[in-house]
């Protein structure tokens, strides 16, 4: 995706553009689409920044969520009509025609593009400098480039048909998994994926599968996931490597805390592309995009070191009415969501920071927040930090 993006800005800007991609046709990371995601994205901004309009692939998830946390279930929306506006979309990966790559490939298509299916690039050694590289998540790259990473493994389904309202969008937070299970139903696919940040054993998946099968009465064809993410350090934002330029997840451009990865590959797309013409002003433009990569690196290192069963007790607080508890604590809740909101490369309201209207005193109590986590992650050592998470980990095994 990141690379279309490139190719289709680079294209406008009458440069003649070749895709060399792996697979035998477009979609993503070989083998896994077609796949239902769910992303925050600002369609608004997005159209005015890389200048394509996704709008007709992109679903409002507007009013969806249950959640499942350690046997608990919790419903998102509003019992009192306070709407929790999340900004969230479903989007489908994958050859399709109802995919966004088919979206973007047919733009990219229209204007002169050209693509060459089944070429596996083994070393970028072999490209002509100031080519992109957007190889997404495949692992092979990583080590080839030398990105750290951390492994993800996991399981999913997809079946063709449609369940539930289609749109409705199903959470599962337990001791399957250090990361997360979400399932989502859209354009006639039906896709669940459960996944974390290190091995994750079969036995895993039949302890989850019962788990579902209680609460959701549902079994699934599983099968193996595994993928890799550049969020291994605190400090591994790159958009070049050697003579050339990175695109799509592999520049870092993700979120760490929960691996969103759409928004940013879209985003860096548009990067990589200024970057061929203009390096200097694409890294300016590239660090204010992952200017929160840091601080959001350290919220997830934080969550980790937090034993499980404290971890269960915040969702306990999820039992109250969501809205109704952000309308009236929006005051202490504010800041920390807009943080994690600010995960999310070039991210700016929404996705977990509802639309609660805010007073502009509030606003400036906010924005001091923001400037203060900042500077501090910007002041942090990197080299002291790996000491420091096995000092956390270690606390949270105590605890
Ligand atoms: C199953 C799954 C579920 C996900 N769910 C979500 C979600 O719900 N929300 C979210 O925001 N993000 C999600 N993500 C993450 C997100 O999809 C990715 O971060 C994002 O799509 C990466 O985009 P990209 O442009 O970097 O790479 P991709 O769009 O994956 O494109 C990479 C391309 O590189 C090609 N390629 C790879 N290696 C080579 C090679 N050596 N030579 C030539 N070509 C090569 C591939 O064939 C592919 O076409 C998910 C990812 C996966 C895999």
């Amino acid at each position: 995706m990141g690379g279309m993006v490139a190719a289709i800005c680079l294209a406008r800007e009458g440069h003649e553009v070749l895709i060399l991609d792996a697979g035998s046709r477009i979609g993503g990371i070989r083998g896994y689409h077609p796949s239902i995601h769910v992303t925050p994205m600002d369609m608004e901004m997005m159209l005015s920044y890389a200048g394509i309009d996704l709008r007709p692939k992109l679903t409002a998830l507007d009013k969806f969520w249950r959640l499942g946390a350690w046997g608990d279930q919790y419903e998102f929306y509003s019992k009192t009509g306070m709407h929790l506006e999340t900004k969230l979309l479903g989007v489908e990966r994958g050859p399709r025609k109802t995919s966004l790559d088919t979206l973007l490939y047919d733009e990219a298509r229209k204007l002169g593009v050209k693509f060459q299916f089944s070429t596996y690039i083994e070393d970028p050694k072999e490209l002509p400098p100031r080519s992109i590289i957007a190889t997404g998540l495949c692992p092979e790259m990583y080590e080839t480039l030398d990105i750290p990473y951390e492994q993800v493994e996991g399981y999913y389904f997809v079946e063709k048909k449609k369940v539930r309202p289609e749109k409705d969008v199903i959470l599962y937070f337990g001791d399957f998994s250090s990361d997360y299970f979400y399932c989502i139903s859209l354009n006639g696919i039906y896709y669940g994926f459960v996944f974390q940040r290190e091995p994750m054993d079969y036995g895993k998946l039949l302890q989850f599968e019962d788990l579902l099968e209680e609460h959701e009465g549902e079994r699934h064809k599983w099968l193996p996931f595994m993928c890799r993410v550049p969020l291994k350090r605190f400090n591994q934002v790159r958009l070049f490597t050697g003579e050339h330029i990175l695109s799509g997840s592999l520049t870092g451009m993700m979120d760490p805390v929960l691996m969103f990865g759409i928004q940013g590959a879209l985003l860096s797309g548009r990067v990589a592309a200024r970057a061929v013409t203009d390096p200097e002003a694409a890294m300016a433009e590239f660090r204010v995009l992952t200017h929160f990569y840091r601080h959001s690196w350290l919220t997830r290192k934080l969550v980790e070191a937090v034993p499980t069963i404290y971890r269960k007790y915040v969702y306990r607080f999820l039992r109250y009415d969501m809205g109704e508890f952000l309308k009236r604590y929006g005051a202490y809740t504010r800041p920390m969501l807009r943080l994690m909101d600010k995960g999310i490369p070039g991210y700016e309201w929404g996705y977990l920071a509802p639309n609660i209207p805010a007073s502009e005193k509030e606003k400036d109590r906010v924005a001091r927040f923001e400037r203060v986590v900042a500077r501090a992650c910007s002041r942090i050592p990197a080299a002291r930090i790996p000491q420091a998470i096995r000092t956390l980990k270690t606390m949270g095994r105590l605890a």
